[in-house]
């Protein structure tokens, strides 16, 4: 995250001593409080409590897993918060991504797929955890070898009751080379966003806040599903304006339309 607010607010970041790990965290044994995006803007309130002469918070939370429309690609969504106590802005940048290698599997003791498994799954780049698959509330962190892994998956499969060890993706940012990407990447976004001003009152933060949808049929003119116009908006003054498409396209191809299909 420093790079993109030093290069382009000019910004340096301070990490703080925080344990987050009460609002949730990616072993499951902390249930999540609330929505992702609302997770995002506790976690920098609480920047807030814990260093009280601060202005300005970032936090960030991320979830993985399978796609419900295509489970066996798995996929993850990065949010980035950030919250200006002294102009009012709240703004949570979002970045889904499909660049993710996040898996979950379950293994019987012994079972020779288990080394593949972890090979796919990049580890010892890329951290694992364990956890027994009749009890989910006591997951195995740092494991840092390969045997100390199939030394904690057999033993979990041997004292559940399906017989079985559930291994699955470390995916803290710190464990998961490919998160740190993609939160890098989101890093950039936010920070862009946060350069851009509002026109009206000059507020950083100026940018996309909603698509509408119904560009015309080519042929019949009736409105489609495919986007009409995406809204630019400021989240101080609430100012609010439409922007056309950035491919510049006035019409819908008649193949979105219900009418002509
Ligand atoms: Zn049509
Ligand atoms: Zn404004």
């Amino acid at each position: 995250m420093a790079p993109p607010f030093r290069r382009v607010l000019g910004a340096e970041l301070v990490v703080p001593a925080l344990d987050t790990d009460r609002l949730g965290t990616f072993s499951g044994e902390v249930p999540r409080p609330d929505a992702l995006v609302e997770t995002a803007l506790l976690k920098a309130d609480m920047l807030f409590e814990a260093m009280p002469g601060l202005d300005c918070a970032l936090a960030s939370e991320g979830s993985y897993g399978p796609i419900d429309r295509v489970p066996l690609n798995p996929g993850g969504v990065e949010l980035l918060a950030f919250v200006d106590r002294t102009r009012g802005i709240r703004h949570v940048e979002t970045l889904p991504t499909h660049r993710t290698s996040w898996r979950l599997q379950r293994f019987a003791a012994g079972d020779p797929a288990r080394l593949r498994a972890l090979t796919e799954m990049g580890f010892p780049a890329f951290g694992v955890f364990v956890v027994c698959s009749s009890d989910m509330s006591q997951p195995i962190k740092g494991l840092a070898t390969v045997e100390a892994v199939i030394e904690a998956m057999d033993r979990e499969a041997r004292r559940s009751e399906d017989g079985l060890a559930v291994l699955y993706s470390d995916m803290r940012a710190h464990k998961n080379p490919l998160r740190m990407k993609v939160l890098r990447a989101a890093g950039w976004k936010l920070a862009r966003r946060l350069a851009t001003l509002c026109p009206k009152c000059h507020a950083p933060g100026w940018g996309w806040i909603d698509s509408r949808r119904g560009l015309p049929c080519e042929a019949c003119a009736a409105p489609t599903h495919w986007i009409d116009f995406e809204i630019d908006g400021c989240p101080v003054c609430g100012h609010a304006a439409a922007r056309p498409r950035k491919d510049g396209r006035r019409t819908a191809s008649r193949l979105s339309c219900r009418a002509c299909r």
